[in-house]
């Protein structure tokens, strides 16, 4: 059950239903000392309350540790994002939410929405200020189209391939959507070898490496169902991440490795392109056996760095290159990268911890300087 409640958050919890729909969602604003709510909008049939919870509060970090002033974050609708009801279902939330957005929540995209449902929630609230991610031809930046995360993390991954100054280039990546596929495809360009793959419908393993314009175009044409069309790359779900790889990039779902499975990681470098990949528990096994970690608030806030640039684009009739979007989001995500794996060795205990208090320590003063709080207990 829900155990986030501390010093920084959450700010507000908005739990919402529609009978009509069968609509079930929640809103949960973290910490805004530096910034209004911005964090993506999640669907799914399994989201929960403590899961969105969890995730506004990577969002705290995520906006501190890029030095934006936007707070932490997070929406979720518990439903199947391939329901035919999808529209209605989305229409029912954000009409619910009125009273907070876009005051002190902007929607955005996480898993199950796209730029098209960023359009409809637009639609819904008659505003271009609800929600940002919305498709290029309304003036938005859809940044889930451009692979903007998962050139990040790629970019986060070279930068750390460098610092530690890594031997091999071979990669496990779990999840090809949004930010796998554009993971996977900034890689190649940087020439790594990407040895394993997975969606929902599969995993494909090649010790020689994949041929990943082959997979990017299959991915094209038969969206996840892609890995079916190579069966004799097939391996187990479940397994890509624990392949022979120098590299591991979970960048799918949340808690895939944790205590049980952490030892079996080959890589000796992992980068969490997914939010929450690794449990508390994991991270301090990956520690003790010398892998380096950088942490999904590092290595995945290119979202947010587009999603910054859309938020002003939401009020302007201009729209900035895509080019500046993506220079920003290598030059931020490599000056953080290499500030983690310095900052973690200054200090011992996990990247995880390092990175946390960096950007707690900018959340504490922008507190401090909006009022002095009570003394505990007042
Ligand atoms: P997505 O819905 O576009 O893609 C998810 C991918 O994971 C799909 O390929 C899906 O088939 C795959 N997947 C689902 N279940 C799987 C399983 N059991 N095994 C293997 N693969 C499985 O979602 P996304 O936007 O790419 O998000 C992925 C992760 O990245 C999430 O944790 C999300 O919070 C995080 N993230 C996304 C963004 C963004 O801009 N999209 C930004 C920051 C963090």
């Amino acid at each position: 059950m829900f155990d986030l409640m501390d010093e920084w958050g959450p700010e507000k919890i908005v739990a919402v239903s529609d009978a009509k729909t069968g609509m079930k969602g929640v809103l949960v604003i973290d910490n805004t000392a530096r910034g209004i709510g911005k964090g993506g909008t999640r669907m799914q049939p399994t989201v929960s309350v403590d899961e969105i919870a969890r995730l506004a509060r990577v969002m705290t970090w995520k906006w501190a540790s890029v030095d934006l002033f936007y707070g932490g974050a997070k929406a979720g609708i518990q439903a199947d994002p391939v329901s035919p009801y999808k529209e209605e279902i989305l229409r029912a939330f954000v009409r619910r939410l009125r009273n907070e957005v876009p005051e002190e929540y902007v929607f955005g995209l996480d898993m199950g929405l796209t730029e098209n449902d960023a359009a409809i929630i637009n639609d819904e609230l008659g505003t271009r200020g609800a929600a940002v991610g919305t498709p290029y031809e309304l003036g938005g930046i859809p940044y889930d189209q451009l692979g903007i995360t998962g050139y990040g993390v790629a970019e986060a991954v070279d930068q750390a391939v460098a610092t530690t100054a890594l031997a091999g280039r071979r990669v496990a990546l779990q999840g090809f959507g949004a930010v796998g596929h554009a993971a996977a495809e900034r890689l190649h360009a940087l020439g790594y070898q990407v040895v394993s793959v997975s969606t929902a419908a599969g995993a494909l393993h090649d010790p020689n490496g994949l041929d990943i314009p082959t997979l990017l175009g299959l991915r094209r044409e038969l969206g996840d169902a892609f890995v079916s069309a190579l069966p004799e790359l097939k391996i187990e779900s479940g397994t890509e991440l624990f392949v022979d790889a120098d590299i591991v990039v979970p960048a799918a779902l949340q808690d895939v490795i944790d205590v049980s499975n952490a030892g079996n990681i080959k890589g000796r470098l992992l980068v969490e392109g997914a939010n929450l990949p690794t449990t508390v528990e994991a991270q301090a096994v990956l520690r003790a056996a010398g892998v380096t970690v950088i942490p999904d608030f590092i290595a995945n806030a290119g979202g947010v760095v587009s999603a910054a640039f859309a938020m002003d684009a939401r009020h302007s009739a201009f729209r900035p290159e895509t080019g500046q979007i993506f220079e920003a989001v290598s030059t931020k995500l490599r000056a953080n990268t290499i500030q983690v794996l310095e900052e973690t060795q200054r200090r011992g205990g996990t990247s995880h911890d390092a990175a946390r208090s960096l950007a707690q320590e900018r959340v504490k003063q922008a507190m401090q300087l909006r009022g002095k709080p009570l003394p505990v207990n007042a």
